[in-house]
């Protein structure tokens, strides 16, 4: 069977859920093998068995891990050389996309971005995509070279495999125009002790409805341990940070649950949001462009409505 290679998304050692999505497609279509980069892989193997890998490719050089993704994009290159694997499957993240750009170029391979589904084809890869803020699927197979495909957190449902994975040292060889962005430092956000957005099963966003203040938006969310985001406007008002913008120009969210707050439904901020499994909205305008996508739509003022709604969720949690 053969192999499909899975970059691994992890904070110093610590995998991100959507790894665990990624190896289950991955599983789908051939037999998955991590690629980690950094410190951690030994560790972090029992994990990545646990959701199908048999194989970690562990480079753990300063070659790759002091710059910034050029040098990742050419092991994956030489990786994609040496074993002809089926597809190449990275989390839909800026990083993410970046080097499956670099990598699809280094291959002379398809590159799909931000799929929503993975499966096999006849003699190849087919993806889904939703795009044009989810108004349309788009099914696509990769017709040249080793597909590469970004998936979209919280797209695929994990699911847990038997086996365990073999960890092998892989010796990195990075060129110097790849090393041309050297990292200088890094510093850790100061933890909001809320999920991440990209991967919050629930997201709560807030827009120019709050008039700034987004304490509902915060307390309703953290009653359901969910993320918070926020339409441009609110964050053009500096009413929360440029971060949690969820839309076109913002970060893509695909949660199970997205509540929508007194944030009208503009197609840029629909275009960052459609694909969430269940999406209600609170708004005071009846006549709101979101409640043409919801699936549940309360019309009221998010002040009355979301603390009403916190309390009756932290009543029934006891
Ligand atoms: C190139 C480009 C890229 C863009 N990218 C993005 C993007 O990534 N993300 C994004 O969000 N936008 C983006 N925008 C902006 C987008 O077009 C809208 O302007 C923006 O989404 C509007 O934000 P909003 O819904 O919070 O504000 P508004 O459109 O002003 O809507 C506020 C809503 O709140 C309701 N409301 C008011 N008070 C209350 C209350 N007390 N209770 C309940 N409801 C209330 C109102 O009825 C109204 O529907 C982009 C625009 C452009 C041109």
């Amino acid at each position: 069977m053969a192999e499909v290679l899975v970059l691994v998304d992890h904070v110093d050692g610590d995998v991100r859920k959507s790894t665990a999505e990624l190896l289950t497609a991955a599983a789908r279509l051939g037999e998955p093998s991590a690629v980690f980069v950094g410190a951690g892989a030994q560790e972090a193997a029992e994990f990545l068995g646990r959701y199908g890998a048999a194989k970690v490719y562990a480079v753990e050089s300063a070659e790759v891990t002091d710059h910034l993704v050029a040098p990742v994009a050419e092991v994956l290159a030489s990786l994609v050389e040496k074993t002809s694997p089926a597809a190449v499957l990275l989390p839909a993240s800026n990083d993410g996309r970046e080097i499956g750009a670099r990598l699809a170029l280094k291959t002379s391979s398809g590159l799909i971005t931000d799929a929503v589904d993975v499966t096999p084809a006849d003699g190849g890869v087919q993806t889904v995509q939703s795009v044009f803020a989810g108004s349309y699927t788009v099914t696509s197979v990769v017709t040249q070279g080793s597909p590469v495909i970004t998936l979209k957190p919280n797209s695929v449902p994990v699911a847990e495999a038997q086996g365990a994975a073999t960890v092998e040292a892989l010796e990195a060889q990075v060129s110097d125009a790849a090393k041309s962005a050297r990292i200088t430092e890094r510093k850790e956000k100061a933890a909001s002790g809320r999920p991440s957005l990209t991967e919050a099963a629930i997201v709560v966003s807030g827009g120019r409805g709050t008039a700034g203040d987004f304490s509902p938006v915060e307390a309703f969310a953290d009653s359901l341990g969910a993320a918070v985001g926020a339409s441009r406007a609110a964050v053009d008002a500096g009413w929360y940070p440029h971060s949690a913008q969820v839309g076109q120009t913002g970060v893509s969210v695909s949660p199970q649950l997205y509540v929508a707050a007194g944030i009208s439904g503009a197609i840029q901020h629909r275009a960052g949001m459609q694909t969430s499994k269940t999406i209600v909205a609170v708004n005071k305008d009846a006549e709101a462009p979101i409640f043409e996508l919801v699936d549940y739509g309360v019309v009221g003022d998010l002040f009355a409505v979301l603390p009403q709604a916190t309390q009756e969720i932290q009543a029934r949690k006891g």
